[in-house]
């Protein structure tokens, strides 16, 4: 808790103290940022001391959280993060890199990103005995926020659209959250969040709105820094990372963590960060594109749930991921993101449409020459695919029904090999 020291408003500058209860800035609205004491930590703490520690989850980077230890040992709280990072040769060589890491989100406790906000989030719910936990979701975070509550016995509600992809409902249900629906999308459920949290006082947990989700979601950066950047200190070049952006707090929380080390002395050359958005609900994309930090709302149509957003919550500090680190923003088709989850399938990584975005945007950036082939570059596969199976299922052709006769499963293996099998 002591090496937290406050918020500072990203939009107009203004500080506030640590014991202030905030969501966004009071005095302009804009996203807060958390403010930690550098010069503490860094006198308490050498590299190796992290690095060292044998807690493999987010918790490690515990020094380097506006948290105090949330306990819960034991529960899956305790393994949100620490995610595998994939490195295939077979999959380096038929993209044309020659290095491709893919980290994987969907091995987090619900199979997202989203656990890692969550449980931070969590973890500052109990130290302000917060009674009910409450998010807005497209399906993730409240899944995760379900999720990381149910570890610790904190009670939350979750309003998700009614649209939500079925998995996900199940898994807010199946973690015994309580679960509204609302007759509308995304940003409804969130404003109607926002209000229900003023009015009946419950800790709101809303993405691009609670300073620290991108807290916890900066630990991803951190883990970033310790597997492959550490490895890679001699390269010249930056490691070149790709996310999917929806609200933009995913891209902002990698960008906070890469800054933090930066600001410790920890780390030498900033990454580059590259947000991946649909062409479909790209209104983060559409202000970079024009040179703009003005985020102006779309009607958002995509295909991948997670980052169908209209009106992003953390879309200034987003724009500036990309612009800071030298980075871009991609826009591509919802058709090449379901192309992409077959793509990653056949190497044994099954991403959701949202993750498989971050790849679909890679294959366009080496494509168009945004990046070259001797660029390191790291793709996150930000969600598990069995969170949307319905996609998954037309990235692919259906299996074939046989009579259970040797005969016909040869005639139908042979014409499946002269076909082209995905
Ligand atoms: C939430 C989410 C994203 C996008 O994160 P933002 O912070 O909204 O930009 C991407 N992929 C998945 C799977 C998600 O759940
Ligand atoms: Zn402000």
């Amino acid at each position: 808790m002591s090496n937290f020291l406050g918020f500072k408003c990203s939009i107009c500058g203004k500080e506030y103290s640590s014991t202030d209860h905030l969501y966004a800035c009071p005095n302009c609205g804009g996203n807060l940022d958390v403010v930690l004491d550098y010069s503490r930590i860094k006198s308490k703490y050498q590299v190796e001391d992290i690095t060292s520690r044998t807690d493999f989850s987010l918790w490690r980077y515990l020094p380097l959280l506006p948290v105090s230890d949330p306990g819960g040992e034991g529960t899956p709280l305790r393994y949100a993060g620490w995610t595998p990072l994939y490195q295939s040769r077979r999959l380096c060589d038929q993209i044309g890199l020659e290095n491709l890491w893919i980290k994987d989100e969907g091995r987090n406790p619900t199979a997202s990103f989203k656990d890692r906000a969550s449980a931070v989030v969590v973890a500052r719910a109990r130290e302000i005995k917060a009674e009910v936990v409450v998010t807005a979701s497209t399906g993730n975070a409240g899944a995760a926020l379900a999720g990381m509550a149910a570890a610790v016995g904190q009670p939350a509600v979750i309003l998700a659209p009614r649209t939500a992809p079925p998995a996900k409902i199940a898994q807010m249900l199946v973690y015994g959250a309580s679960v509204i629906l609302v007759d509308g999308n995304y940003d409804t459920a969130f404003d109607l969040t926002i209000e229900a949290s003023k009015t009946l006082g419950w800790y709101c947990r809303n993405t691009g709105y609670n300073p620290f989700t991108a807290e916890g979601k900066k630990t991803a950066a951190f883990e970033i820094w310790e597997s492959v950047i550490r490895e890679q200190a001699s390269a010249d070049r930056p490691l070149c990372v790709f996310v999917s952006v929806g609200d933009g707090n995913i891209i902002s929380g990698l960008h906070k963590g890469f800054k933090d080390l930066v600001e410790l002395g920890w780390m030498e050359q900033m990454p580059k960060l590259f947000g991946v958005q649909s062409e479909c609900s790209a209104a983060v994309a559409n202000a970079f594109f024009s040179g703009s930090e003005q985020i102006i709302p779309v009607n958002s149509t995509t295909i991948a749930d997670s980052i169908s957003v209209d009106l992003p919550r953390d879309g200034v500090r987003a724009v500036r991921a990309a612009v800071q680190t030298g980075g871009a923003y991609l826009t591509v088709k919802d058709s090449e993101i379901i192309e992409s989850i077959a793509d990653l399938g056949k190497y044994g990584i099954f991403a959701e449409p949202a993750g498989s975005t971050a790849f679909a945007g890679v294959k366009k950036a080496l494509h168009e020459g945004i990046i070259q082939h001797d660029d390191p570059v790291l793709a996150i596969n930000t969600g598990n695919g069995l969170k949307d199976i319905k996609t998954a299922m037309q990235s692919v052709k259906n299996a074939p029904v046989i009579e259970p006769e040797i005969k016909a499963l040869l005639d139908c293996y042979q014409s499946q090999l002269r076909g082209s099998i995905r």
